[in-house]
């Protein structure tokens, strides 16, 4: 659609240009400021669907974890349920319980004991879980200290350097000095012997990631709480495990069930998971769950009318869409456990496809093959130059596709990796199509740069 009319020209920058077959009644609607009077519905939908025609194309973006499909049936579902307040259990019963059920059903996949029954809720992603996972260690830090009649002014919380963002929020908004495991050669993330060694007497717990978003790979779960039993047997300290398992909870139950990462581990306190990533809800949900009653300390809990009862709740926010956990609740539902082993096993088939071929192409070296989280990331090899990870990346981006580049942390910081992320709704035709750009934006490089005359603006005559 044409946005500006050649008899109106030079309009103020500040208004929005509106077509005139849509703008019957007003002069111009003001962008950055409140308009005066209404706007008819139909203007103002156009208006704002043809400036979100800008945004990219969700299923072309490699970079994101986040789901970006859902069914016809959940998103039917989703906007009946866009009026419904979380936090309302007195009015939404029905959608507390199906919290609740979503709960008992997490408790059952990451193993928790049939007796201890796992407690948690939902929240609005990981950053909101991790923040309440982070403050229960913290504060039954707090409390065994202080009945030790030790101080308890200088938490610190033990994890690899390459730990999500939120997890560096969590320490700067709760004041918990980070203790971060550099990386080391070609270990990207922490090792059970780096974690032991930053541990001491004021350590609140061990992050745990399950996976990585550096390069989707598994953190060692059950080594690094074998080498906590091993500290506590000679020191006496008991530290807990925290996993964030943001993606890989949703993908290692049904995809690695050999895999020693949950709550089979005694030492595991608690788990975090993004519904709206391999959970495969749209966003704004995550889950957090403690193994029982005792890994979430009574104080920090608070209790809500619920149908005149009351119910604990344990949240950063109060009002919260409730469309998200019905979502998540409709996904248990509709793909059970073979229909999520199906789907994350089809995400994995893709990137490890992916990754092979890349390998095959020539400049490229496999960090990792997306044989854990279907997300793989590679490099250019040493003895490449004249380009750079970061070439091949924006070269990609003309054709459409978002595949980001970026430098690791210590010790790796001579590293520049590329990074795919697999999931629901990229399959191996897409990934073809991408084979093809990319073969292509490394063959032009390799020549010497130069514009892809495919990916040039305008048409060919
Ligand atoms: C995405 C991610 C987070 C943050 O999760 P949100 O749901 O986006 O808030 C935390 N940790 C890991 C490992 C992640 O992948």
């Amino acid at each position: 659609m044409t946005l500006t009319h050649p008899s109106r020209p030079a309009r103020n920058k500040g208004t929005l240009a509106v077509d005139p077959m849509l703008l019957l009644t007003q002069e111009g609607i003001p962008r950055h400021s409140l308009p005066l009077v209404e706007t008819g519905p139909e203007v103002a939908y156009q208006v704002i669907h043809d400036e979100l025609m800008l945004d990219g194309n969700a299923r072309m973006n490699l970079a994101t974890f986040v789901t970006t499909w859902m069914e016809p049936h959940a998103e039917r579902l989703m906007a009946e349920c866009l009026d419904k307040n979380m936090i309302d259990k007195d009015e939404y019963p029905q959608t507390a319980e199906l919290e609740s059920r979503c709960v008992e059903i997490l408790s059952r996949l990451w193993h928790a004991t049939e007796e201890g029954r796992a407690t948690g809720c939902s929240t609005t992603g990981s950053s909101e879980a991790a923040m309440l996972g982070g403050l229960a260690l913290k504060r039954r830090w707090q409390q065994r200290r202080a009945a030790a009649g030790l101080p308890t002014d200088k938490p610190n919380i033990v994890m690899g350097i390459n730990v999500q963002i939120c997890w560096e929020k969590f320490a700067n908004y709760w004041d918990v000095e980070m203790r971060l495991v550099p990386m080391d050669g070609d270990r990207y993330h922490l090792s059970a012997d780096g974690a032991v060694a930053l541990c001491d007497e004021n350590t609140i717990g061990v992050i745990a990631v399950l996976g990585s978003t550096f390069d989707g790979s598994y953190e060692p779960v059950a080594e690094i709480c074998a080498a906590l039993d091993d500290l506590q047997s000679r020191t006496g300290l008991d530290i807990p495990v925290h996993v964030d398992g943001a993606s890989g909870a949703f993908v290692a139950p049904f995809l690695d069930p050999d895999l020693s990462w949950d709550f089979a581990l005694p030492r595991v306190a608690s788990i975090n998971a993004s519904g709206h990533k391999y959970g495969l809800v749209y966003p704004g949900v995550g889950w957090i769950l403690w193994r029982d009653a005792t890994a979430l300390p009574e104080d920090l809990i608070f209790w809500v009318n619920y149908l005149g009862d009351t119910m604990p709740t344990f949240a950063l926010n109060f009002s919260r869409p409730g469309a998200q956990v019905v979502a998540q609740y409709y996904n248990f539902l509709r793909l059970g456990f073979d229909g999520y082993s199906k789907i994350h096993g089809y995400a994995r088939e893709v990137a490890t496809r992916l990754s092979a071929e890349i390998a095959e192409i020539g400049p490229f070296q496999l960090l990792t093959k997306g044989d854990e989280l279907p997300v793989f990331a590679f490099a250019l090899k040493p003895e490449v130059s004249g380009y750079t990870a970061f070439d091949v990346s924006d070269a990609l981006r003309q054709r459409g596709w978002q595949v980001p580049a970026y430098t690791f942390p210590a010790n790796r910081e001579d590293l520049t990796a590329l990074r795919v992320v697999v999931r629901r709704g990229f399959s191996h035709d897409l990934s073809e199509l991408l084979m093809n750009d990319l073969r292509r934006v490394v063959e032009r490089l390799e020549r010497g740069g130069g514009a892809d005359p495919d990916a040039a603006p305008g048409f060919h005559h």
